[in-house]
């Protein structure tokens, strides 16, 4: 029997990593169990936006969109590598809502977002500049502003990484199958989930079960089906399930900005850009009864390159879709009607009677260090010794980056020192290193050099430590969700990061 824990979370999406960190960094023993991959699910299948929610304020979530910006500001500050300023192009189509109500909405968001890290938003003229030259003729004016992206995957990561750095037990691959009270504790029943005989490093194999003083429930879209099914106790709220996919597509604009474009549906349709030859178009949305498999349908992929259609003059269609993911958005149910009014803002549960129950429902990528803080600060009266809320101001891993208050401007100079380290790291290899690893890059290379290239930008050294620190087992692990390097790869390289994973892991005896 491991434990007892202070605080046991199920989930391993960016909720149960961010909780963990927290948790642990208030000086309690934590165990985090993730049935498949950490941040395998909802939380590397986003838009990546680091944002208020422009779209939010119609439906007057002022509380949602205010915490929203704070923690955009927060986390351009903590993890300046993963979470990077993005400036947006919003045209104004004749059809969509007035220029007056766009500018209001604006300045709203501005003063929401008070001074931070962002210039504020303004008017444009699009016509004969190059925020204007992908788009329709017609289309002449427009607004220019602010938010910040992420890498989703790798946020998940950092937060873990930084829980298990403070002594938590982060164990993916490792089902929660029960949890029941008894004697004041909660006592878990837990089943290794091993992919071809193997697990990650560190992850015990022969762990059936465990004790806790405290559980919370971060399942994501799976929070009513664990809390019914797994602890066997009502769910106080309800979610609404709601798909949203994506789809990479060759680059569709020039420029290291975004498109925000209107939709008859009065949703919106965000054009992003991924590396340098490729755009991301989502996301939909598409009610649904269960949280997976997620899996775009062809309605969706139609109805994103005809959002494109509407605005740009050279637009995708289906068959040029390089790839996509799809994810199931928990939502909380507010009642409302349509899947695109329901809010994006979080509840917390706890259930105190006897050793308490935390549940996370509904929430956002942007809002998960708040989320978290809120949840540790709901337990601490069972925790009395802990220390109190501290992630405000702790750079995440890889995020103490040299100073300076923009996060570009912060990675290039890292970038740059890294390039002069041994083995003279071609620019473009340091750039993407500091992108994912921040300053913990020169730790990765180790004094050596990248290694050879396993597949483009992938090289066998950030392999060997994916495997070793972070908890990566299968080759999408590290082509898709801690580098991106899987969209250009050939099925040979495939394999040779496979083969190079399988020398680096034990299998079972
Ligand atoms: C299409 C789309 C676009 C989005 N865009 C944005 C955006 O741009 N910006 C933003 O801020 N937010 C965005 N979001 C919202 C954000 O991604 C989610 O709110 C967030 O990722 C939810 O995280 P989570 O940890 O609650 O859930 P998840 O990431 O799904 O994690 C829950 C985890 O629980 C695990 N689990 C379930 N049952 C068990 C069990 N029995 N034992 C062990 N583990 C279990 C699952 O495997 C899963 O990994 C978007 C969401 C979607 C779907």
């Amino acid at each position: 029997m491991d434990g007892p824990f202070d605080l046991a979370i199920i989930g391993g999406g960016i909720h149960g990593a961010c909780l963990a960190r927290d948790a642990a960094g208030r000086g309690l023993s934590v165990l985090l169990v993730e049935r498949g991959r950490l941040g395998g699910e909802t939380s590397s299948a986003s838009s990546r936006l680091i944002h208020g929610g422009l779209r939010y304020l119609e439906h007057l979530d002022l509380r949602l969109v205010r915490e929203a910006l704070a923690e955009r500001e927060i986390l351009l500050a903590t993890a300046p590598h993963l979470v990077r300023p993005l400036q947006f192009v919003l045209p104004l189509p004749p059809d969509a809502r007035p220029a007056w109500m766009v500018r209001f909405g604006l300045a709203l968001y501005d003063r929401l977002g008070g001074r931070g890290a962002l210039p504020g938003s303004h008017a444009a003229r699009l016509a004969g500049s190059p925020f204007g030259a992908p788009l329709r003729p017609g289309l002449e004016r427009g607004f220019l502003y602010w938010d910040a992206r992420a890498d989703d995957a790798r946020l998940v990561l950092a937060n873990a990484l930084d829980a298990a750095a403070r002594g938590a037990d982060v164990r993916p691959r490792t089902e929660l199958l029960s949890a029941r009270r008894e004697g004041g504790l909660w006592h878990l029943d837990l089943a290794p989930r091993p992919v071809d005989g193997r697990l990650p490093l560190g992850v015990p194999r022969d762990a059936g079960v465990a004790s806790a003083r405290a559980l919370a429930n971060a399942a994501g879209p799976w929070a009513m089906q664990v809390q019914h099914e797994r602890l066997a106790r009502p769910s106080p709220r309800r979610l609404r399930l709601v798909r949203g996919s994506h789809v990479v597509v060759p680059r569709l604009h020039a420029g290291r900005h975004a498109y925000i474009l209107q939709q008859p549906d009065r949703r919106v349709v965000f054009v992003l850009p991924f590396g340098d030859d490729a755009s991301v178009l989502g996301t939909t949305e598409v009610v649904v009864d269960r949280p997976g498999p997620a899996r775009m349908d062809a309605a969706e992929c139609e109805y994103l390159c005809a959002a494109a259609a509407r605005f740009l003059r050279e637009p995708p269609t289906p068959r040029d879709v390089l790839a996509s993911w799809s994810g199931v958005r928990p939502l909380l149910d507010d009642g409302r009607a349509s899947a695109s009014a329901v809010t994006r803002d979080y509840a917390l549960d706890l259930e105190a009677a006897g050793a308490p129950l935390l549940s996370v429902w509904g929430g956002k990528l942007t809002t998960c260090r708040r989320l978290a803080e809120r949840a540790l600060d709901l337990l601490s009266p069972h925790f009395p010794a802990a220390r109190g809320a501290w992630t405000a101001a702790a750079a995440l891993p890889g995020g103490d980056l040299p100073a300076g208050r923009d996060a570009d401007a912060r990675a290039a100079v890292e970038a740059e020192a890294l390039q002069r380290s041994p083995g003279a790291l071609p620019p473009a290899l340091a750039a993407a290193l500091v992108a994912r690893h921040g300053t913990q890059a020169r730790a990765l290379l180790d004094g050596g050099g990248p290694g050879p290239e396993l597949a483009p930008g992938l090289h066998a050294a950030e392999l060997e430590w994916c495997v070793r620190r972070e908890w990566a087992l299968t080759a999408e692990d590290v082509l898709w969700r801690r580098t991106k390097a899987g969209l250009h790869a050939t099925p040979a390289q495939r394999q040779a990061v496979e083969s190079r994973l399988g020398s680096l892991l034990p299998t079972a005896d």
